[in-house]
């Protein structure tokens, strides 16, 4: 069978890292047709606009895609295009998996969690009000009309929309996944002590739905500051995390340092019924087109990726090749190395070609 998938090749070292995944993946022996679409800056460049309608017309097709990171600037009006992608084909479960693997840096050994981020709500919203403008006086004033509470007239305004919806579906959807992936607990991160409507309404869902797995899967809560303090001082005492918006992308990538950085940290993003696998790094700018940067995370990726459309055997394969090629320490990049500055330190596409040569 031939799968048909999108590849967004991205920015920066977006097109170096999905060329390199798109490699390892051909070589699993997995029949793919790519279907190859731009967006971000280089779509701005040819079409004028960063997320093209063909880019999501492609997804909505073909229901999967590989996509290569996508720059932000800061500050220039526009919101993140992997934000807009994300919430356009809302794909609203996060999947971002820290497990250790031998050869990389890290204080940690054996870990082996899953972050499960709700991507669609909270303060992604993108409900924003600027300081000073119209909305955010009228919206100052009538806020302390209403709750009698103060706001200094020169604040910024950004809205946190947390559903009893939203949060049902994330929450159990890392109960599902819990038992597809054969884990014992879930555990619910919230701030729920202080934000009492909106992650109090996240904690309240998820402790409903806990009740339906309670027979398989273990479940429990944890307040946000002190999960940062318990993943850096007990990791292995967690297996699957379920969190809302902003708590998700913070703590994924402390788990994400918990393994050995963004380097070697891959992600999913997934909704009813489809599905886009990225890097949990950006797109690092500073490294574009000099062959350098670390693939792994990219070709982790597409290991999730593989086994999203059922082809677990090749998804094994190109794990188990990628996990020795690290371990052995000689074809990878200057962040697997002892030292960065370390001479044998090989480029992007050749630490792809030694994975290549492993898959068996
Ligand atoms: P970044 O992840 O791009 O890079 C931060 C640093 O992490 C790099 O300078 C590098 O030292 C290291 N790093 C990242 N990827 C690596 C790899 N594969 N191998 C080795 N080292 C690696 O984060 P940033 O600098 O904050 O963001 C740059 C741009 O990427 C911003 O515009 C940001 O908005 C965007 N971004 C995009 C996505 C996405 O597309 N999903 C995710 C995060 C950031």
């Amino acid at each position: 069978m031939t799968h048909k998938i999108t590849l967004i090749p991205g920015d920066g070292i977006g097109p170096e890292v999905a060329e390199s995944a798109r490699r390892c993946l051909e070589a699993t022996g997995v029949k793919i047709e790519w279907e190859e679409v731009l967006a971000g800056q280089d779509a701005k460049e040819k079409t004028g606009e960063l997320l093209p309608v063909n880019v999501l017309e492609s997804i909505k097709r073909n229901k999967v895609a590989l996509k290569g990171p996508i720059i932000t600037p800061i500050g220039e009006g526009f919101r993140s295009v992997n934000v807009a992608l994300r919430q356009a084909l809302d794909l609203y479960a996060c999947v971002r998996p820290a497990k250790s693997y031998l050869g990389v840096k890290s204080y940690y050994k054996d870990i082996d969690l899953v972050v499960i981020r709700e991507n669609s709500e909270d303060l992604y919203a993108g409900i924003e009000f600027e300081e000073g403008s119209e909305e955010a006086k009228r919206l100052i004033l009538e806020i302390e009309k209403d709750s009698k509470k103060k706001i200094r007239a020169d604040s910024g305004i950004s809205i946190k929309p947390i559903s009893r919806f939203a949060s049902e579906r994330i929450v159990r959807f890392a109960f599902e996944y819990a038992i597809k992936a054969g884990r014992k607990k879930v555990t619910a991160v919230h701030k729920a002590n202080i934000m009492k409507f909106t992650d109090g309404l996240f904690l309240k869902t998820a402790r409903q739905v806990a009740q339906d797995y309670a027979a398989k899967i273990n479940f429990e809560e944890v307040i946000v500051d002190n999960m940062a303090m318990q993943l850096v001082q007990k990791p292995h005492n967690y297996d699957v995390l379920v969190l809302p918006n902003l708590y998700g992308d913070i703590i994924s990538d402390l788990c994400a340092g918990l393994v050995g950085g963004l380097g070697v940290a891959p992600g999913a993003n997934i909704g009813s019924s489809m599905a886009v696998f990225e890097a949990v790094h950006g797109s690092a700018p500073k490294y574009k087109g000099l062959n350098k940067i670390n693939p792994t995370a990219m070709i982790l990726s597409g290991v999730l990726m593989l086994k999203h459309i059922g082809e677990e055997k090749a998804a094994m394969k190109l794990e188990n090749a990628t996990r020795e090629v690290i371990a052995e320490g000689k074809s990878v990049t200057y962040d697997l190395k002892p030292s960065p500055r370390d001479p044998t330190a090989v480029g992007t596409q050749q630490m792809a070609d030694a994975i290549i040569k492993r898959i068996k």
